[in-house]
């Protein structure tokens, strides 16, 4: 076994290593949960999938789509990533890449952080399967979780806040559990909090 194959490092997309087979990727209807997006051909561990372009807000915003963004930021994709639905047990995750050639982003301003957001392989992924990720939601905006993983949490929340998110959301529970909409693509739709956009992948 090479060192690269011991490696569980994501590869670059821009890598000669990178399958380069990008977006093969197709929206299509789940068992229980919408819309989901499944791939098309199979995908090896830690490579790219496709390049995910979409709106960076403040975390007090709320839509079915959106994935945290580090610490306090929420990231709403654009189709067809935005259709990405939470498992707590993913087979993607999303790789921030900071773009060493810089050529084809002469218009940003210097002062813009040259990033690339990508969707990765956590593990092989056959034709057919459709992809996922941890939605990583802090307790506030966590949910009932619908992901029918042997290791589900049973809230779509992130892992280091989730004791919180039992303790105080049991209330809401039934609340949510009574209304016909019993899908997380739909449950968290946009309040009045929404707020201005502070950045945005695009
Ligand atoms: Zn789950």
């Amino acid at each position: 076994m090479t060192n690269e194959e011991r490696s569980t490092e994501p590869i670059p997309p821009f890598s000669r290593r990178s399958s380069r087979r990008f977006d093969k990727v197709k929206i299509a209807t789940t068992a229980t949960r919408g819309l989901g997006v499944f791939a098309t051909a199979p995908i090896k561990a830690r490579h790219a999938i496709g390049r995910v372009v979409g709106k960076i807000k403040d975390s007090v915003y709320r839509s079915s789509y959106c994935i945290a963004y580090g610490d306090d930021k929420i990231l709403e994709p654009n189709h067809p990533y935005k259709y990405l639905n939470h498992s707590c047990d993913p087979n993607c995750e999303l790789i921030e890449w900071t773009i060493v050639d810089q050529s084809k982003y002469t218009e940003l301003e210097p002062s813009e952080p040259l990033l690339e957001l990508w969707l990765h392989a956590l593990r092989d992924i056959e034709r057919g399967d459709e992809l996922t990720i941890d939605y990583g939601w802090d307790w506030q905006s966590a949910i009932r979780c619908l992901c029918g993983s042997p290791n589900c949490r049973g809230w779509i929340c992130r892992v280091d806040q989730l004791e919180l998110c039992k303790r105080f959301n049991v209330a809401t529970v039934v609340a949510q559990e009574t209304t016909d909409n019993n899908t997380a693509s739909e449950k968290n739709a946009p309040s009045e909090q929404q707020k201005s956009l502070a950045g945005n992948f695009s």
